[in-house]
């Protein structure tokens, strides 16, 4: 290390910033050189007089008073800042709590305070699920007597399986789904590109006809009972063309 590094060293070296090699390095060359270390005393002396209390001094009483208010000001615009930031966060959580609620009141469609407004929601639930997930049927078969057996032991009842692609509603399978409590038979039915969820499971009730319920998003739920069973069809079919699946349906079971 020479002359010129040490001297740029020494500030760092007199305020204990070096690493242990710089540090040994510059403490060796003061050691052996008359003129670094006479800059280190020099130094070393000003730092000295630096700390003695003559050369300190108080501040007249307005300078601090000036300081003390405007560390004040600047303490309250920063904490001003924050406020402010925090009410545009609670303003954008209000906003997004709204639009939640704005979908959720798209989706829920009605209050669910009465028991079949709840099983429409589920029916419907279940047949759009059916459609988003990769999940439409169990036993893919257009074959009643393939998906009829299928149910066998999986159900503590036997659906009715029919196949009415002679009148245009293919079967497309059938699922295990579970509704109101209980696993349920879904029967997969086409109609174009159209797909109708055909519900089926044991009731007790007798509702006299069909309940036909049409939803915003543009869904149709026909929900009847016959024999004991309870049926609900759904689908984005037009409403003409569900009640002729569903009378297809009722007159073969
Ligand atoms: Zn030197």
């Amino acid at each position: 290390m020479d002359c010129t590094e040490v001297q740029r060293l020494l500030h760092a070296y007199l305020d204990a910033e070096l690493d242990m090699a710089d540090t040994l390095e510059v403490e060796q060359h003061l050691q052996e050189c008359k003129a670094c270390l006479q800059s280190y005393n020099n130094y070393q002396e000003i730092r000295t007089a630096i700390k003695t209390s003559s050369l300190y001094f108080q501040a007249p009483e307005k300078l601090r008073n000036n300081i003390r208010s405007s560390v004040r000001k600047a303490n309250r615009n920063v904490f001003l800042a924050h406020v402010t930031s925090w009410r545009g966060l609670s303003v954008a959580a209000v906003l997004i709590c709204a639009i939640l609620l704005s979908l959720w009141g798209v989706t829920r469609l009605w209050p669910t305070a009465s028991g079949g407004n709840r099983l429409a929601q589920e029916v419907l639930d279940s047949h759009i699920r059916s459609l988003m997930a990769n999940h439409l049927v169990d036993v893919p078969s257009s074959d009643q007597h393939t998906v009829k057996p299928w149910f066998n032991g999986k159900l503590d009842f036997s659906p009715p399986v029919v196949d009415l692609k002679a009148q245009g509603f293919p079967l497309v399978g059938g699922r295990l789904d579970y509704l109101d409590n209980q696993p349920v038979a879904a029967l997969v039915y086409k109609r174009r590109e159209h797909i109708i969820n055909l519900f089926i499971w044991p009731s007790t009730q007798n509702i006299g006809g069909v309940t036909e319920t049409n939803t915003p998003q543009g869904y149709h739920l026909i929900h009847w009972t016959k024999a004991g069973l309870t049926y609900w069809a759904a689908s984005d079919l037009s409403l003409n063309e569900l009640q002729q699946f569903v009378q297809l349906i009722q007159a073969s079971t």
